[in-house]
């Protein structure tokens, strides 16, 4: 009995002593690029090296099914087929995508519309062709332009494009869904603490970082070039988060700035006065990633008040911070008392109107 006693403790020493010397805790970091962006996986956890070389392959699997270059992938087969009549049977990610995508444009009456792609393509912004388009060009590619004019089956995971010339782009909302897809992986090997990070404009925070503390996830200055100055610093656990800036993609012409969220019902940059937003989502929430993306597109098309104002009627578990042309910092629900470390430079917009 002793000796069976002393051989169990034998065997515990062993089990804690790998547990923290044999590297089955170890995080574990990967970087590629994909989808136009440097993506860094981390995770750890037993199943971390799985997890994380899953989700990157994950990564490239869905890239190409969004993919604009790709002849292939169904957002360009949906253009090919456009005008035609006929479905295009879709991926179910790409599908599930597009019905997100539908219901959120009915809900803003349009501001985010996933068939924006002849403006977008037009104006070319963040290519070496942006220009700023005459007005009959915009009017011209506006009429390719209109949610109303995509349809979708669900029975069948089908999808096409009423007219010749139309086109989907998933630029606004496809990184958020992939952060999704590899949240799914990460919980199916019981990763509860990571981060899934796409180029820093789409995130999933998970548990705790190495230090046992939430991660710490600075908001970028909108206008200094170095990307790594902070406006203010939000601590992120369990939460998806996304950002959306004027100073991604822009060109200058004429004193004013270009940048490359359209506005679909102007057929221009969306001159809400914005120049960055930042959602996050609750990881408890279906499709966390997708909504903070697809919605901080949207919140910059709509401006500060009539975006915030849509995002307090959103579910409880999202939130928002607004940085306006003025430096004023628009936030909802609990966001205000979450932000840490907020520049001087930052006023608070208060709903009285009045500055704090
Ligand atoms: P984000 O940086 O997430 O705000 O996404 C911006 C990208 O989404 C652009 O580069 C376009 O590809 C696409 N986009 C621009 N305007 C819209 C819009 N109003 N609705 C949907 N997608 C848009
Ligand atoms: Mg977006």
């Amino acid at each position: 009995m002793k000796r069976l006693r002393g051989f169990c403790l034998m065997v515990l020493f062993c089990a804690a002593l790998c547990s923290w010397g044999c590297g089955a805790d170890k995080p574990v970091q990967k970087s590629d690029m994909v989808m136009d962006t440097v993506v860094t996986l981390s995770a750890s956890g037993a199943e971390a090296e799985a997890a994380v070389t899953e989700g990157m392959a994950r990564l490239h699997e869905l890239e190409k099914m969004v993919s604009p270059n790709l002849p292939a992938s169904d957002v360009s087969r949906l253009e090919q087929m456009a005008g035609s009549g006929h479905w295009v049977v879709l991926h179910p990610e790409v599908y599930h995508l597009l019905a997100v995508a539908q219901d959120y444009a009915a809900k803003t009456n349009g501001a985010f519309d996933i068939t924006a792609k002849p403006l977008v393509d037009l104006w070319g912004i963040g290519t070496d062709h942006s220009r700023v388009p005459a007005p009959a060009e915009i009017a011209k590619a506006q009429k390719l332009v209109g949610w109303q004019k995509l349809e979708l089956n669900e029975k069948t995971h089908s999808a096409r494009l009423l007219e010749a010339g139309m086109g989907v782009d998933a630029g606004g909302i496809a990184k958020g869904m992939a952060a999704d897809e590899v949240r799914k992986i990460y919980r199916k090997h019981g990763i509860k603490n990571g981060l899934i990070n796409l180029g820093g404009s789409s995130m999933y925070a998970l548990g705790v970082n190495n230090e046992d503390k939430p991660w710490r996830i600075g908001l970028r200055h909108p206008r200094k070039d170095d990307a790594k100055e902070k406006i203010a610093v939000l601590p992120l656990s369990d939460e998806a988060l996304s950002t959306s800036g004027d100073y991604e993609r822009f060109f200058e012409s004429g004193g004013q700035r270009y940048h490359h969220i359209i506005d679909p019902r102007l057929g221009r940059p969306a001159p809400s006065g914005l120049m960055s937003v930042t959602i996050t989502a609750a990881d408890k929430l279906e499709d966390a990633g997708m909504l903070t993306d697809l919605l901080t597109t949207t919140v910059f098309v709509l401006g500060p008040e009539q975006g915030t104002r849509f995002l307090r009627t959103l579910p409880a578990g999202i939130s928002g911070a607004l940085v306006d042309k003025r430096y004023q910092l628009w936030t909802t629900h609990d966001m205000a008392q979450r932000l840490e470390e907020v520049s001087k430079e930052l006023q608070f917009w208060q709903e009285s109107g009045e500055l704090q």
